[in-house]
């Protein structure tokens, strides 16, 4: 744990500079001796003092500021902390961790290594580690709650109240193997030790039954814009983005790069995922962001299937088929959907876990026109496309212009008609995103499960139990025995603190043996 001959270390805390204040942390046993050498009164412990920062070697003044002394094991970290706080300028920064960086016992801290100790004195475990990092991380209100409980040890303490539980029906367990033949240990140690276990199950599999909304809020739901090329995808998402994420062509392939937008909808993260850069190449490089893309494609959470209103497709061959989606791939025949013209692959949908998609007829201000009937100077395309106009389409847009709201549905989905390019009909679909991101996630905040780790462990913990309840197992102690340690073991790698001893501190307080 906290060897004595331990580096002191430091680091800049704060962000870039130039700003108003830096906040220089320095951690570790001389960092008493660092402020002095720095020509700083230590304040008393958690009070603020006020102090001119001098260069060690040459006594000159770098500059003054705040700082602030916290004491060992009173510290967060859990070793001896000063908190330095000169101006935010570069070259006060450069000096001050230069002049630090030439006293004797300090030397810069590596990424984390704050935390780390934190983590090592005992003062944090791995979830409120994890807490912290995705709470820095927070890019909405929804993840800065979340991250917040899970730093504050919302899945940590809960953890630790279950090993607890199961340490004590080990104990149990243990003591009948161990000292059976003494007259005072209770006869049946085995019912309620598998009544705990018993218990722990439910709860624990309660834990695990929440959907996984806790990992996709901290993650961000996945929203892939997929379609024929120049339906108007990458519009769309600069449209929604505000701004030129995706390189906007006029000429179908162009879009080269997976674009990613992040979003922010109601306190909600949501990814928009641009697929118009989703197609084969032989570049390696390439190769490798299109496998990327297509898997995160693959486990969107929900699919924009953009279509072109104005396009050729739309006026003949199988219009209905372009108005599909891709199902899963299992069910989608990939000639099929070649045929109609869709340019991404059936296997860049491939995943079960596309749960929806919704249709947007994109392109309505051109649209419009042909649904209003030709105008003098009209191409004879237009002409002959009005009589052959997908119905579907026509429906859709005659009531979207005739009730201005978003009721439009197809297939059983929301549908949405709009112009990418004008910004009609968009504001409504954003509508619906966040709706849908508020229903996918409600509730997420408060999850206990966050990360895969964290859910890996349980599903451990589960299975041990679960083998534990079992007939053969429940009925030999040594099995028991076993498939209890196991589980306790996946719960203290969960925290991070797995140990033994405090199974041996049990027995004694319980049973006081061996007085
Ligand atoms: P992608 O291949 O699906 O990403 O399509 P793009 O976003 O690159 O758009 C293809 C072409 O259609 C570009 O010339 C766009 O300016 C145009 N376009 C996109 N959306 C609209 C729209 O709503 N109306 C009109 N008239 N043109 C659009």
């Amino acid at each position: 744990m906290n060897e004595p001959a331990r580096d002191t270390i430091f680091a800049l805390s704060s962000g870039r500079p130039p700003a108003a204040i830096a906040v220089i942390r320095v951690a570790g046993p001389c960092a008493r001796a660092a402020l002095e050498a720095l020509g700083v009164k230590v304040p008393e412990p958690r009070r603020v003092g006020l102090a001119r920062f001098r260069d060690p070697a040459s006594g000159e003044i770098i500059d003054e500021g705040l700082v602030l002394f916290f004491e060992g094991a009173k510290s967060e970290i859990g070793e001896d902390t000063a908190e330095l706080q000169p101006h935010g300028g570069r070259a006060i920064i450069a000096a001050m961790l230069a002049a630090l960086g030439r006293i004797e016992g300090l030397r810069p801290a590596e990424a984390g290594e704050f935390t780390r100790r934190a983590f090592e004195n005992g003062k944090m475990d791995l979830t409120a580690v994890e807490g912290l990092a995705d709470l820095v991380m927070a890019e909405t209100e929804g993840q800065r709650r979340q991250a917040y409980r899970q730093m504050r040890g919302a899945l940590g303490k809960q953890a630790d109240a279950w090993r607890e539980r199961l340490i004590q029906a080990l104990a149990l367990v243990e003591a009948r193997i161990d000292f059976s033949d003494e007259g005072d240990v209770p006869e049946d140690l085995l019912a309620p030790a598998l009544a705990i276990a018993g218990a722990l199950e439910a709860e624990i599999a309660g834990a695990l039954a929440d959907g996984q909304r806790g990992e996709r809020l901290r993650d961000g739901l996945v929203v892939a814009i997929a379609g024929p090329p120049n339906a108007g995808k990458s519009t769309l998402l600069n449209r929604i983005a505000r701004r030129e994420a995706a390189i906007v062509s006029p000429y179908a392939g162009t879009t080269r790069d997976v674009i990613e937008v992040h979003l922010d909808l109601g306190g909600m993260p949501v990814t928009l995922l641009d697929t118009a850069g989703i197609r084969d190449t032989d570049n390696p490089v390439e190769m490798e962001g299109v496998r990327r893309a297509r898997q995160r494609a693959a486990a969107a959470d929900l699919v924009l299937w953009v279509v072109d209103a104005s396009a050729p497709e739309v006026f003949s061959g199988e219009p209905e088929a372009l108005l599909q989606p891709p199902p899963p791939a299992r069910s989608l025949d990939a000639g099929a959907a070649q045929a109609a013209g869709i340019a991404m692959q059936a296997a860049d949908i491939k995943s079960e876990s596309v749960a929806r998609s919704w249709l947007v007829v994109n392109k309505c201000d051109l649209n419009q026109e042909v649904t209003k009937g030709p105008r003098a100077g009209d191409s004879t395309v237009r002409n002959e496309a009005k009589g052959r106009f997908n119905e579907t389409i026509t429906s859709m847009v005659n009531k979207q212009l005739t009730s201005k709201n978003e009721s439009v549905t197809h297939n059983s989905e929301p549908a949405f008609v709009i112009s990418a390019l004008s910004g009609d009909g968009v504001p409504p679909l954003l509508g619906a995103l966040e709706r849908f991101a508020a229903d996918a996630l409600a509730g997420a905040d408060a999850a206990l499960v966050t990360r895969a780790r964290h859910r890996r462990a349980l599903e451990e913990t589960l299975a041990a139990l679960r083998r534990a309840l079992t007939r053969p197992v429940a009925e030999r102690e040594d099995l028991l025995a076993e498939e209890l340690h196991g589980a306790a073991r996946a719960l203290g790698r969960l925290t991070g603190r797995v140990d033994v001893e405090d199974i041996l501190d049990v027995i004694f307080r319980d049973f006081c043996i061996g007085k």
